[in-house]
C-alpha cells in the first residue's frame, strides 16, 4: 500500500533528521568537505540522481531530468562548518576539535537532500534540477571557486535558489525580500608609517596613531556625507595595532576593518572615499601610507521576478500568513550572492526559533539546527521546482 502524504512526510523527516544528526557530528571547514561531499554523492546516486564531484575543489552537483521540458532551476546549499570548538552535550554533538556546524549548514545540506528524495520520487515537474552543494560559504570563497571551475558551462541552469535558516524568524516563517537581502563584504587594511620617538617628545616624531585616530573618526563621514541617504552602507573599524611599547610613540599602526553595502556603486564610492581620506590625512601629517580594499562576498540581490515565485511556493507550503514579503535585508554577507550576479534568483530566509524559547545566534557555540523546518525546507525547493518547471 502507498503511503499516505502524511506517512511520507513523517518517513522523509526521520531519515532527515538522521542525515543532518550525521553531518552536525562531523563538521568540516571550507574546502576540507571530503567526507561531507562524499555523503552528498552517495545519498544522490542512491535517489538516481546523475553526480558530479570536485567542483571548486569540494563541491558537488546533482543533476535530476524529468520529461522534456528545457528549463533547468539550480537549487543550492552550503556544506562547511566554522572553526569553533562546540560546548554542547548532544548526543550527535561534534567529533572533531575546534570544528562546528554552528550556522546550520548542516540544516542546510540536509534540506536540500531532502529536496532531491522528494523530487527524484514524485518527478511531477518536466526540466532539469540541479543540486548544487557548494564547499566555503563561511570565508566566501566557495561559489566563485565553482564558477571559476566552470560551473556556469557545465552546469548551465536558467534561475538558481538558496537560504538561510534564520533565529530570528519563529520555525516555519520564510521571509524574502526583492533587491538586496544581505550585504556584500569589502576588507580593509590601512598602515602607516610616521616617525616614532620618545613618549616626552612629541615635537621631533610624526605620530601614526594620531593621525590613525583622524582616520577613524573620518571614515564615519562616508556613511554620513557621501552615501545617498537611502542607501544603506556601514564602514567598521576592527583593529587597530601599533608597535607595542608603553613609552614610546609607534613608527607603525595598521587599522584593519570591514565594510558592507548593497550595490557595486555604493562599494566603490566607499572604496574611493576611504583611499582620499588616508592619503590626504597621511600627506598632511608627512606621513607614509598604504592602503588595500579587496571584495569579499558580493552583495545577495534578489531579482524581481524570482521573489515573486519564491513568495508563491512559499505561500504553497506554508500558508499565507507565515510568509514574510518585504523582510528588512541583513547587513551580514552570504556566498549565494556572486551566483545570482549571473543568472536570476532568490534567496530565502527560514525562520528556525522554536515556540516559547529563546534561539541562540547563529555561530553560538551551542547551536543546533531546529529539526523541525528540515521538511519544510525541502518541501519549499520542491514546490519551487514543481512550480517552474510545471508539466
Ligand atoms: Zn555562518
Ligand atoms: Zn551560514
Amino acid at each position: 500500500m502507498p503511503l499516505t502524504e502524511e506517512q511520507y512526510m513523517k518517513e522523509l523527516r526521520k531519515q532527515m533528521t538522521e542525515w543532518r544528526h550525521d553531518l552536525h557530528a562531523h563538521p568540516e571547514s571550507a574546502f576540507e568537505e571530503v567526507n561531507t561531499a562524499a555523503f552528498v554523492a552517495e545519498k544522490l546516486e542512491e535517489m538516481g540522481i546523475q553526480v558530479e564531484t570536485g567542483i571548486g575543489k569540494t563541491g558537488v552537483v546533482g543533476t535530476l531530468k524529468v520529461g522534456d521540458g528545457e528549463r533547468v532551476v539550480g537549487l543550492r546549499a552550503d556544506m562547511d562548518c566554522i572553526c569553533l570548538q562546540e560546548a554542547s552535550d548532544l548526543p550527535y554533538g561534534s567529533q572533531t576539535p575546534n570544528r562546528m556546524h554552528a550556522c546550520g549548514h548542516d540544516g542546510h545540506t540536509a534540506t536540500l537532500l531532502g529536496a532531491a528524495k522528494i523530487l527524484s520520487e514524485s518527478r511531477d515537474f518536466s526540466g532539469t534540477v540541479r543540486f548544487v552543494f557548494q564547499p566555503a560559504e563561511e570565508p566566501g570563497w566557495g561559489s566563485k571557486a565553482m564558477i571559476e571551475d566552470g560551473f556556469f558551462e557545465r552546469f548551465p541552469v536558467d534561475e538558481m535558489y538558496g537560504f538561510h535558516n534564520m533565529p530570528q524568524y519563529p520555525a516555519g516563517t520564510i521571509a524574502v525580500r526583492k533587491g538586496g537581502i544581505m550585504a556584500s563584504e569589502d576588507n580593509f587594511t590601512i598602515k602607516i608609517k610616521g616617525k616614532g620617538g620618545h613618549a616626552s617628545a612629541p615635537d621631533v616624531v610624526k605620530d601614526p596613531l594620531v593621525m590613525a585616530a583622524e582616520i577613524i573618526c573620518a571614515l564615519q563621514t562616508i556613511v554620513a556625507r557621501n552615501v545617498t541617504p537611502t542607501e544603506t552602507a556601514v564602514v567598521s573599524c576592527t583593529e587597530l595595532e601599533t608597535d607595542g611599547a608603553h613609552n614610546a610613540i609607534p613608527s607603525n599602526v595598521v587599522i584593519r576593518g570591514d565594510t558592507r553595502s548593497f550595490t557595486p556603486e555604493v562599494s566603490r564610492l566607499i572604496e574611493e572615499r576611504m583611499e582620499s581620506i588616508c592619503r590626504h590625512i597621511c600627506q598632511m601629517n608627512g606621513a607614509e601610507w598604504e592602503f588595500t580594499y579587496t571584495h569579499e562576498f558580493a552583495p545577495t540581490f534578489n531579482w524581481k521576478e524570482n521573489a515573486e515565485y519564491a513568495v508563491k511556493a512559499a505561500k504553497a507550503v506554508v500558508g499565507e500568513e507565515r510568509v514574510v514579503e518585504n523582510c528588512a535585508p541583513l547587513m551580514s554577507s552570504e556566498d549565494f550572492g556572486r551566483f545570482i550576479q549571473t543568472v536570476p534568483g532568490c534567496f530565502v530566509f527560514l525562520g528556525n526559533r522554536r515556540e516559547g524559547e529563546e534561539s541562540l545566534p547563529l555561530h553560538n557555540s551551542q547551536f543546533d539546527y531546529n529539526d523541525d523546518i528540515l521538511v519544510t525546507g525541502a518541501r519549499f525547493f520542491a514546490e519551487l521546482v514543481k512550480q517552474r518547471l510545471a508539466k
